[in-house]
């Protein structure tokens, strides 16, 4: 399927779920094939075009201006083999089909808190779970890669130790992926959802949350998003208006028993006791089908901006700016979602793949809803984190970065280059965060 620029349907193609600096192609291939996806790699490099691929587009920041943009929502196959526990997965399949595949055999992908997200560029970026810290990242779990290069040719990564290497954390600047072989895991349900705390109520819970975190075991797996809601209708009416801490919780329920001694309603039960009842509670034991209920994030696409940082530490000086910085009174709306890492993500070897940081403890976030321009105020709310900042996360970056800034988010980005001037010398691809190929 075709579209240009004249052709009905070509503004609803050429978007995504990010509102923000959509897509203008002069073309675009909705791809509901391998041969589809060769063919336009081939016809962009014979005319010198660039090319860029759209998945759901959650995660798009970098505009195409011009040449073809590859879609592969169409392309949306989720084969599972119970026997190996693993699941063949093409280009645009959502986590949500690869669940609603692996389930019926009680078996679950490391998916993250959105299951609308497209499972393949999730894990190119790396991919951090709902069961991150028990297994690692999403990438540390790909057994097979079939990936069209900027030549044109079809390829299994896995022969190519370079190229397997790369695309496990190197995004989308080694060729465009058809299809990935993933780990599944039999985790049929989750022990999760989340405490909501009002700030003004219970100052207390981003320093209760984080002190909690150092004692849970790997099984567990959290975050917390520093919220103001406005007071508005489809808010929940416990959370209007409100400056929330909204602390996601997901427990892997027979591991908790097994490593920790408690059980599975336990790590949340010890929250509670330390910060009282919260204004909304959501944990319970939940099939996987439902794992997006955890996290409860939005569906309806948007226009927003962010920055990322990957921290040593949770300073709790820190933490405590963050009311002041990116609170209620901040000149624009920001979250602040804080991931807590390490466990099985910091014992993996880290040269397996691409993935770098391994020994980052939290990820933090703050992202701004809207198109004005935040970078100053963002780039404020991050500063107090400056001591403990060790890199970035590109999958949680929705926002142009400098070259720099890309280069931070890894451990080897020398051999990154080499590789994208190996695979793309003529930057034939325009990938949402670019590793420059080494001149
Ligand atoms: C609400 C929300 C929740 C999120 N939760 C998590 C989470 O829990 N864990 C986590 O790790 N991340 C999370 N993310 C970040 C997400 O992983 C990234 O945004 C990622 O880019 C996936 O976005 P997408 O599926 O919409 O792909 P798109 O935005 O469509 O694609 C992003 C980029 O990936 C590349 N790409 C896409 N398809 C291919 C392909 N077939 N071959 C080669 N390159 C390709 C391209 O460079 C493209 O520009 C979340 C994002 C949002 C908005």
């Amino acid at each position: 399927m075709n579209w240009t620029k004249d052709t009905p349907g070509y503004d609803e193609e050429r978007r995504g779920f990010q509102l923000l600096t959509p897509h203008r192609p002069d073309q675009i291939v909705g791809a509901t094939s391998t041969a589809d996806i060769q063919r336009a790699v081939r016809s962009a490099r014979e005319q010198h075009l660039k090319v860029a691929v759209k998945a759901s587009g959650h995660g798009h920041v970098t505009p195409l201006d011009g040449g073809i943009l590859i879609t592969t929502s169409r392309l949306n196959q989720v084969s599972v083999d119970p026997q190996q526990q693993t699941a063949w997965v093409e280009a645009g399949s959502t986590w949500q089909q690869v669940i609603d595949a692996a389930t019926p055999h009680g078996l679950a992908p490391l998916s993250g808190s959105y299951p609308g997200l497209t499972a393949v560029p999730y894990t190119l970026g790396g991919g951090l779970s709902l069961m991150a810290r028990r297994y690692g990242y999403a990438a540390d779990h790909v057994r097979r890669i079939e990936v069209v290069t900027p030549d044109g040719e079809l390829r299994k990564a896995e022969d190519d130790p370079d190229l397997f290497w790369a695309l496990r954390g190197g995004g989308g600047n080694f060729g465009v992926v058809t299809g990935m072989e993933i780990d599944l895991f039999p985790v049929p349900t989750l022990h999760g959802g989340s405490l909501y705390y009002d700030l003004t109520a219970t100052p207390e819970a981003l320093a209760a949350w984080r002190d909690w975190t150092r004692t849970v075991p790997d099984s567990v797996t959290s975050a917390v998003s520093v919220i103001p809601f406005p007071d508005i209708q489809p808010v929940p009416a416990p959370l209007r208006g409100k400056y929330i801490a909204q602390i996601q919780v997901a427990v892997i329920p027979e591991l908790a028993q097994h490593s920790a001694g408690e059980g599975d309603a336990e790590p949340a039960r010890r929250l509670r006791d330390a910060l009282g009842e919260p204004v909304l509670d959501t944990v319970k034991e939940l099939p996987f089908t439902e794992s997006g209920k955890i996290f409860d994030e939005p569906a309806r696409p948007d226009a927003y901006r962010s920055r990322n940082v990957l921290l040593s530490e949770l300073d709790p000086t820190a933490l405590a700016t963050i009311p002041q910085l990116a609170g209620p009174k901040a000149e624009a709306m920001c979250i602040i979602n804080i991931r807590h890492l390490g466990g099985v993500l910091s014992r993996k070897p880290n040269k397996d793949n691409a993935i770098g940081h391994r020994d980052a403890q939290y990820s933090l976030t703050v992202l701004s809803p809207g198109e004005a321009d935040v970078r100053d105020l963002q780039r404020a709310t991050l500063q107090p984190w400056a001591d403990h900042t060790i890199g970035r996360s590109l999958n949680f970056s929705y926002g142009p970065l400098t070259g720099q800034e890309v280069q931070d988010a890894y451990d080897d980005y020398e051999r990154l280059s080499r590789l994208r001037a190996q695979y793309d010398p003529g930057e034939l691809l325009l990938p949402n965060h670019a590793i420059r190929a080494r001149q």
